[in-house]
């Protein structure tokens, strides 16, 4: 049959292990018999970034740029013993924290929830989207022991000058302890902004913002402020023709608040918050296999938008070991394909292709569909029915992934 037309490239960062195999049959089973479409490939496998010092993935942030859409795969971030294993020249850094750096983007990570996969908050139904600041604060934060009693002051010095334009007194120890100071930039707090209503206004969920700005009422106020200012500015209007809204919450009455409701709501938070309250929901909806995440920027004209998307979870490094060994795994490939429907889905809006959204729509309902009525990896059965889920429970991935294949080709069938 007919394939669909992809107006405009995606870009394809393929990565490392267990992953890297599961990338290779997403493409072949379940993208590739369905789209023409042009694939700029880079492969950020361990092997070659060291073989090109980490230039690939640098070459792939620009493609991102350039095409708007980066689908990857997971990807080995080397530790001592990656460095052995492999023989690098150097540990490399995490090719996800390169890329974000050149996007200067924010990174939303989302459950997918599935019906009878039990959930340790089981009221949870709607999507829960997190959004995580990820610059500054106490992650670039300046810390310190005092051994003694002393004054502990903060100063400031314009650039150009060389007089102290504000001096304060943190603190007067009358013995030892311990200091902190930490900063964030109006630039980095706007971009973030940005992607938040964005986000909010693709998925048509309202846009909350948790601070504790009732106690740190400058720093933490300074969000809401630049928060608010867009909103009233740029975004307001069409928030309220699509039915969402944006608010600013204490992020306790919050917290509180989201342990008991279905769902259904953006939530962005500082660097701290993000990180504890984003593991906070993927421990909530069950498992690290259902994990999706994208990273989205500002592009370069104005209302422009880059995504890339990806699995949350790694590159599964036991089950590596065992395909290995020649034997077949259960590795759950949702989170892998659901970086594909994702990216497929920015592309398909960039390029106005209704047909090429509705695929990937399709695609992400026969994965659940699949799950539903009883075909699924061995994660979920085990989420299912206990430790001791039998091998009659589950399947392997390439099962898994045919299984979905055949419902994918039953639903595009019945929609063109
Ligand atoms: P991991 O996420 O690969 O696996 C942790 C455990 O979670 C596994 O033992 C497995 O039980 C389970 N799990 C995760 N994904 C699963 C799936 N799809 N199906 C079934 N079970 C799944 O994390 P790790 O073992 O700590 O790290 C392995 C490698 O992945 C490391 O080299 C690390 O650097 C890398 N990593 C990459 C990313 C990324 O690219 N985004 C994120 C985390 C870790």
């Amino acid at each position: 049959s007919r394939k669909i037309a992809v107006k405009n490239p995606v870009v394809d960062l393929d990565g490392d292990e267990m992953t890297r195999i599961i990338w290779q049959r997403i493409k072949d089973k379940l993208i590739l018999p369905y789209l023409d479409i042009d694939i700029k490939y880079y492969d950020l496998g361990m092997e070659n970034r060291d073989k090109t010092d980490d230039k690939v993935t640098l070459d792939a942030a620009e493609a991102i740029k350039a095409y708007k859409v980066g689908i990857k795969c997971a990807t080995i971030t080397p530790d001592t013993a990656r460095v052995k294993e492999f023989g690098l020249k150097q540990k490399w850094k995490s090719p996800n924290g390169t890329i974000r750096n050149a996007l200067n983007g924010t990174v939303f990570r989302e459950p997918i929830f599935i019906g009878n996969v039990p959930r340790f908050i089981p009221a949870w139904k709607k999507p829960i989207i997190i959004a995580r600041h990820a610059f500054g604060d106490q992650y670039k934060s300046t810390d310190f022991e005092v051994d003694g009693p002393g004054k502990y002051e903060v100063t400031f010095t314009p650039t150009g000058s060389s007089d102290v334009s504000m001096r304060k007194t943190v603190f007067d120890f009358k013995g030892p302890g311990v200091g902190l100071a930490m900063f964030n930039t109006k630039d980095s707090i706007t971009a973030f902004a940005h992607a938040c209503f964005k986000m909010a206004i693709d998925r048509k969920l309202p846009l909350y913002l948790g601070t504790k700005s009732t106690v740190i009422s400058t720093y933490d106020a300074y969000w809401d402020k630049i928060f608010i200012q867009l909103y009233d500015a740029e975004y307001k209007a069409e928030f309220e023709k699509l039915g969402i809204w944006y608010e600013h919450r204490l992020v306790d009455d919050m917290v509180a608040q989201l342990v008991k409701m279905e769902g259904g709501l953006i939530l962005a938070l500082g660097n701290m918050l993000g990180d504890i309250i984003s593991d906070l929901v993927a421990q909530g909806c069950g498992s690290l296999a259902l994990m999706s995440s994208v990273l989205v920027a500002k592009g370069e004209r104005p209302g422009e938008f880059i995504y890339e998307s990806e699995a949350a979870h790694g590159t599964v490094t036991r089950h590596f070991r065992q395909h290995q060994q020649g034997k077949a795994t259960s590795t759950n490939p949702i989170a892998s394909i659901y970086a594909w429907t994702r990216g497929l889905m920015h592309r398909a809006q960039l390029d106005d292709t209704p047909e090429l959204e509705a695929f990937a729509q399709n695609l992400e309902a026969a994965c659940i569909e699949s799950v539903m009525e009883g075909t699924m990896t061995k994660d979920l059965a085990i989420s299912i029915h206990g430790n001791n889920a039998g091998p009659e429970t589950y399947v392997t991935t390439d099962e898994y992934i045919a299984e979905v294949a055949r419902r994918l080709a039953t639903r595009q069938a019945a929609s063109s």
